[in-house]
């Protein structure tokens, strides 16, 4: 009796399945948001690239990653035996730690009293080790001191590997993906980026896709007032504490290049307050510091942009770790009045 080979056996040997999507692989083409009741589009077009979506909950997950897996790539970080040592005022801090954790990497981050006390539970409960640094007494500022520490970790644990994120090409380089995400969800080139700069990674990647490409966007570098990343402060700068985290810097970051931003503007705290709460009263987005500097950079730009431009504003972060300063109505009026 000959019997009938089953379908099974006689079904081809399937093809190999593609690896299916793990947690890294949703950092990225985060949503093109259009900001039309803050903006009426009558004027010109406003849309805010919104980088919480990205599963650590900020635009730092993808340098974090860029930086990450270049290092493992070259086998200067190795899963099981290196420690990532990094100064950082929180949302790096968290992008690491989800990284870290994923490539079974120790982590000790070196942050500052500024970093949102969520920040540092969630990089805790990724494994993180977080250490917190003071003022540096010569400048009264803290990246100093986070640096000093930095060092000294480098020094004394080993396998030690620091991402740099102020100095490495591959901070920059995770944003050319940024901006060609911006421009691939448009109909053409933006006519203005706005963006704020830290590390000026994100400057600096989209500023370099936008020359690559020969786009004629006109990119406005968002800056806090007393950072120092575009010059010396201005003398009514001085004594000007920053407390909202993000961007400005009290170094001027290796990665800066001279012509990245076509203009720079610098706001205050109260400002980052004025363009969150603006954004939540007219928008419902409920952002962080950089983000509110950034669209108060735009309210205040609004009437020189031209008729029928169209702006995008990338907005780093979500408010959920500034319910405590920036969405508290105590807070804001014990600082401001
Ligand atoms: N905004 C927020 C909330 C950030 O965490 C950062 C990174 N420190 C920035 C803005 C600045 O981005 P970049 O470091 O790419 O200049």
């Amino acid at each position: 009796m000959t019997v009938a080979p089953s379908a099974a056996a006689t079904r081809a040997a399937p093809a190999a399945r593609p690896r299916d999507p793990d947690i890294l692989a949703t950092i990225g083409a985060t949503p093109l948001v259009a900001l039309d009741r803050l903006f009426p589009p009558e004027r010109f077009r406003v849309y805010a690239k919104c980088e919480r979506f990205n599963p650590g909950g900020s635009i730092k997950d993808r340098a974090a990653r860029s930086m990450i897996e270049h290092a493992l790539s070259t086998g200067e970080l190795v899963p099981g035996v290196s420690t990532v040592v990094e100064s950082t005022s929180g949302n790096l801090g968290v992008a690491l730690a989800q990284l870290c954790n994923f490539h079974r990497l120790r982590l000790i981050c070196v942050t500052d009293p500024r970093t949102a006390p969520q920040n540092t539970a969630i990089m805790r409960a990724y494994g993180a080790a977080v250490e917190v640094v003071d003022r540096d007494p010569e400048s009264g500022e803290y990246l100093p001191s986070r640096i000093r520490r930095v060092r000294e970790l480098l020094r004394s644990v080993p396998g030690a590997y620091w991402p740099d994120q102020y100095g490495n090409e591959h901070n920059a380089r995770a944003h050319h993906h940024t901006m060609r995400e911006i421009h691939e969800a448009l109909p053409g080139a933006p006519d203005y980026l706005f963006v704020a700069a830290g590390t000026t990674g994100t400057l600096r990647g989209c500023a370099e896709y936008i020359a690559a490409e020969g786009l004629p966007t006109r990119v406005v570098a968002v800056d806090a007032v007393g950072s120092v990343i575009f010059g010396p402060p201005e003398p009514w700068e001085r004594g000007h504490h920053r407390t909202i985290p993000g961007h400005g810097a009290a170094v001027v970051p290796p990665l800066l290049r001279t012509g990245l931003a076509d203009r720079v503007v610098k706001m205050t705290d109260l400002d980052c307050v004025r363009g969150c709460r603006s954004l939540l009263a007219e928008e419902s987005i409920l952002a962080g510091g950089s983000s509110g500097a950034v669209t108060a950079a735009l309210l205040d730009a609004a009437p020189g942009i031209t008729q029928g431009a169209t702006c995008v504003a990338i907005l780093p972060d979500g408010g959920d770790r500034y319910l405590d300063t920036i969405y508290s109505d105590s807070w804001v009026e014990s600082r401001f009045g």
